[in-house]
């Protein structure tokens, strides 16, 4: 199944794109998708309702803002320098365990949403990202169950202000969270159309010049292995995301740097989950 939320950003409302291309409004069943949602078996319910042909669901207006798939959600957890040659690229030690960060979920988007570079940013980079979502509560669990705790799979753009990140002190959290910082979709799909997520092409394009190019083989520490590596650390809970790092062509591994300016266009896509396009604009007082 492909998870989609649609309408005005804050009031988005769940919804479904079938595999025949239409969008059907969900609302009338389920609430929204959302932590109650997968904790309680949406995911069954849904795929119930789907089965019995959506009764009662409304198509979609085409023109409909689409969301992030799933409500903004309790924690977006990060990893950092999980492709080697993204590690290289940006210097300093190759990680012996996977590094963790915190995004803040106020930076929560949609995959059409524009980007805005910060008040004060300079440097703004771009990280095509598979993210996860959880579907199960997850505290301490081993390799071996940890994709029972997966509801599915969504492309991530890992957003990073790298003035903010590495010339402010301390840890990474300050370049990673502004506002339009974490944009995921443009659906959830569901774990069980996904049947290797260590076997997708992942890609990213600036102004249509492709910068990012790679396949989710050549992480370091695998889905299975991350979900259970960041459960010994917090409980992940269920509409958690994910996003498993990004591989190397960043605008900082670039001599020299390249970074986003207002007007840039990027386009973040991993094969078989459909691809983020958005436009970056300067910051605006408000
Ligand atoms: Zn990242």
């Amino acid at each position: 199944m492909r998870l989609i939320r649609f309408g005005d950003s804050g009031r988005e409302e769940p919804g479904v794109l079938l595999p025949d291309g239409r969008r059907v409004d969900a609302s009338g069943e389920f609430h929204d998708y959302d932590e109650g949602f997968f904790a309680s078996g949406g995911l069954e319910g849904l795929a119930e309702w789907v089965a019995d042909g959506c009764p009662g669901g409304a198509l979609i207006d085409p023109a409909a803002r689409l969301g992030p798939p799933v409500n903004r959600p309790s924690k977006i957890v990060c990893v950092g320098k999980n492709y080697l040659d993204h590690a290289k690229e940006m210097g300093g030690e190759i990680p012996s365990e996977p590094v963790l960060f915190m995004k803040a979920s106020s930076a929560w988007s949609g995959p059409h949403d524009d980007v805005i570079i910060p008040r004060g940013g300079t440097k703004m980079d771009y990280e095509v990202e598979l993210a996860l979502v959880i579907g199960r509560t997850a505290s301490c669990i081993d390799e071996l169950e940890a994709m029972d705790h997966v509801a599915g799979y969504s492309v991530f753009c890992d957003y990073s202000e790298r003035s903010f990140q590495l010339e402010t002190g301390g840890q990474w959290t300050k370049g990673k969270s502004a506002d339009s910082f974490a944009p995921m979709g443009p659906w959830l799909v569901t774990g069980d159309e996904v049947t290797d997520p260590q076997k997708l092409r992942l890609w990213c394009k600036v102004n249509g010049e492709l910068r990012q190019n790679s396949w989710t083989g050549d992480m370091m520490c695998s889905v299975r292995q991350l979900v259970a590596y960041i459960s010994r650390f917090m409980t992940l809970l269920p509409g958690d995301v994910v996003a498993t790092g990004t591989p190397a062509g960043v605008a900082l591994g670039m001599s020299p740097p390249r970074y986003l300016q207002a007007g840039d266009f990027v386009e973040c896509g991993i094969e078989d989950l459909g691809e983020l396009a958005q436009r970056v604009v300067a910051h605006r007082e408000t």
